[in-house]
């Protein structure tokens, strides 16, 4: 079944890029969301009972929000990506078969990173909880990327019948699936008053609720990431970011990848969330690194300065009670290796000797 709608002639490739992203949230069953021409085109599976006038109308009110908001140019910091060079077929498949050990030894030198700018290390559970996504509010920002967890209540009678009707056995836990690492440091920092800069660092699974048909070896919706999270005052943070900026590049480089630094947003879902995403754009408070592979190209690494908004909700602050700001830097470990692999191949012995060094076989 296929629905298709007439793109504005105002819209330029960030607009549309956008409708494609807000596009893919009018119905759970969505196959694909293409722009062809002045084409967008929905594909739902056959024989979901969709009311053909809901579907126009949510469209309509994203193009009505897309419209109104300005376009920002992408900056971009650094870039290695020649555009005259031809790019090789895109990424073709899933590299699931890499040695598992390549997943440590990346991970090994995100860590070299965070230690070399005294990052304190950690370990989290995967298990957010409520109050802490509650202070932090991503649910409500990113309620299409949201996982909760559920549970049977430990009462007698229910768990004996439960195996009769399991599925109203369950009711909401405290816990949610952890989207990112980052929170679990402002948890731990809550209320506190803290003095210059400080890092932390922790590696772990997260978890986001993707559209299905939009899955693929980058996009996932379990994977694994390190984090570096910054806090201390807005131009330390700045300061911090550029230098491991300069530091990931320089490792992404001597990994023989090719892509670019540059200014990104987050798929806001709120009323405002183009305001947000302006604002982001803007004040460059996000970078991403995107890794060219063939036709397709996927961020790998995040560095975000998130001002005070972070740090302000948990009620962290300087010794004097003044303000502090916050920001981390995000490691996609799987993307990482999905990179590495369609640019020297399954096998990690033939990866680059910044990598062989570290393998101990
Ligand atoms: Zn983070």
């Amino acid at each position: 079944m296929k629905f298709i709608f007439a793109v504005p002639e105002t819209f330029d490739d960030q607009k549309r890029g956008l409708l494609i992203e807000q596009a893919s949230y009018v119905a759970p069953n969505i196959e694909s969301v293409a722009i062809e021409g002045e084409e967008l085109i929905i594909t739902i599976q056959e024989g979901c009972q969709l009311e053909e006038s809901l579907i126009k109308s949510q469209f309509e009110a994203i193009l009505n929000k897309i419209n109104d908001c300005m376009s920002i140019p992408v900056r971009t910091m650094k870039t290695n990506v020649s555009s005259s060079q031809p790019q090789e077929s895109s990424l073709s498949r899933d590299h699931s078969s890499v040695d598992p050990r390549a997943y440590q030894l990346l991970d090994d030198m995100f860590l070299d990173i965070a230690r070399k700018h005294q990052a304190v290390e950690r370990r989290y559970p995967t298990l957010l909880q409520e109050e802490v996504m509650h202070t932090c509010g991503y649910h409500t920002n990113f309620p299409q990327n949201v996982y909760a967890v559920s549970e049977i209540p430990h009462q007698f009678n229910i768990l004996e019948s439960a195996h009769e009707h399991m599925d109203s056995a369950f009711r909401k836990a405290d816990y949610y699936l952890q989207p990112c690492i980052c929170y679990h440091v402002y948890q731990e920092l809550s209320g506190q008053q803290v003095s210059g800069l400080h890092l932390y660092t922790a590696e772990g699974r997260c978890f986001r609720h993707e559209a299905k048909w939009r899955l693929n070896a980058f996009r996932r919706n379990e994977f694994s990431m390190r984090e570096i999270v910054m806090i201390g005052t807005a131009a330390q943070i700045t300061e911090t970011r550029q230098r491991i900026i300069d530091d990931v590049w320089e490792l992404f480089v001597k990994l023989g990848l090719q892509g670019t630094v540059q200014t990104a947003n987050d798929p806001f879902f709120t009323a405002d969330g183009l305001d947000k995403l302006a604002f982001q754009l803007l004040s460059s408070a996000k970078y991403e690194l995107i890794a060219q592979c063939g036709t397709i190209s996927s961020a790998i690494s995040s560095f975000n300065h998130s001002g005070d908004m972070i740090v302000r909700k948990f009620g962290i602050t300087g010794m004097d009670g003044e303000p502090v700001q916050s920001g981390c830097v995000g490691f996609g470990i799987d993307r990482w290796i999905q990179a590495l692999a369609h640019r020297h191949g399954d096998d990690i012995r033939h990866w680059p000797m910044v990598l062989q060094g570290h393998i101990h076989s």
